[in-house]
């Protein structure tokens, strides 16, 4: 695959929006809060700690229809009345959010299900190549859970979460998900091309790559949002800081 040499996407064919969009592993949240909440995200003006909370936000809606494949076990559980039957989660499951950007969709899966299991994959994308490397690795030695979601927000060019799935699998991981927030045609059909098992949940698929390998319309960088490690995002608002 040639690429030119400082724009990685230049000249690179991507697939169109409507051809992904009927992907039966991609599942676009069609709800209004989530709406809602992406384009506060999407908002440049929008100042670090209010996108590190409309992240959280919408993470709890993606994880909420994420969690409604999941197994069921039916149970009796005692009310202040009288006994009656109940249904719990029958299967354990992990969230691996991607460092950096996927940390700031931790809190929501933690607020929906806080006795989940969070491990952690550091990979940082080269901005020449848009290739993934990976620098962190805390899975435990073994796979100890039913289900994995992979945190990603920006399926781009999907090298990170096909890497990152690559090594789950490895590691013994049987059902993995992908949870993002936004997502690109190219990142899209390459995720299905390489593991078409994989479910995909996310909050929008967006009309394609620039040259740079940046979704567009998107958000930008979203880890430079969540962390303010870009000097040009808007001063905080809040004052009691
Ligand atoms: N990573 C981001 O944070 N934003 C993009 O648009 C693409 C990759």
């Amino acid at each position: 695959m040639f690429m030119h040499a400082g724009k990685p996407m230049r000249g690179q064919p991507q697939p169109a929006r409507d051809v992904v969009a009927v992907l039966p592993q991609l599942r676009v949240s069609h709800h209004p809060v989530v709406a809602h909440k992406l384009t506060i995200l999407r908002d440049m003006t929008t100042d670090s700690a209010t996108f590190r909370h409309a992240m959280t936000d919408l993470t709890v809606c993606l994880a909420y229809e994420a969690l409604a494949e999941m197994r069921s076990t039916p149970t009796r559980v005692q009310t202040p009345l009288e006994e009656t039957d109940g249904t719990m989660l029958g299967e354990r499951f992990a969230i691996v959010p991607v460092l950096r950007a996927g940390l700031g969709m931790v809190d929501g899966f933690l607020t929906l299900y806080p006795s989940l299991q969070v491990w952690h994959i550091g990979l940082y994308r080269d901005e020449a190549s848009l290739q993934p490397v990976t620098y962190y690795n805390r899975l435990p030695g073994l796979a100890t859970v039913d289900t994995c979601f992979i945190l990603d927000p920006m399926l781009a060019t999907g090298g990170s979460a096909v890497k990152t799935i690559a090594i789950l699998k490895e590691w013994g991981a049987r059902n993995i998900s992908y949870v993002g927030i936004i997502a690109a045609p190219y990142g899209v059909q390459r995720l299905v091309d390489t593991h078409p098992d994989v479910s995909i949940h996310v909050a929008a698929l967006d009309r394609a790559l620039n040259e740079d390998g940046y979704i567009v319309p998107g958000l930008g960088d979203a880890g430079d949002r969540l962390y303010r490690t870009s000097g040009d995002f808007p001063p905080s608002t809040d004052h009691r800081e």
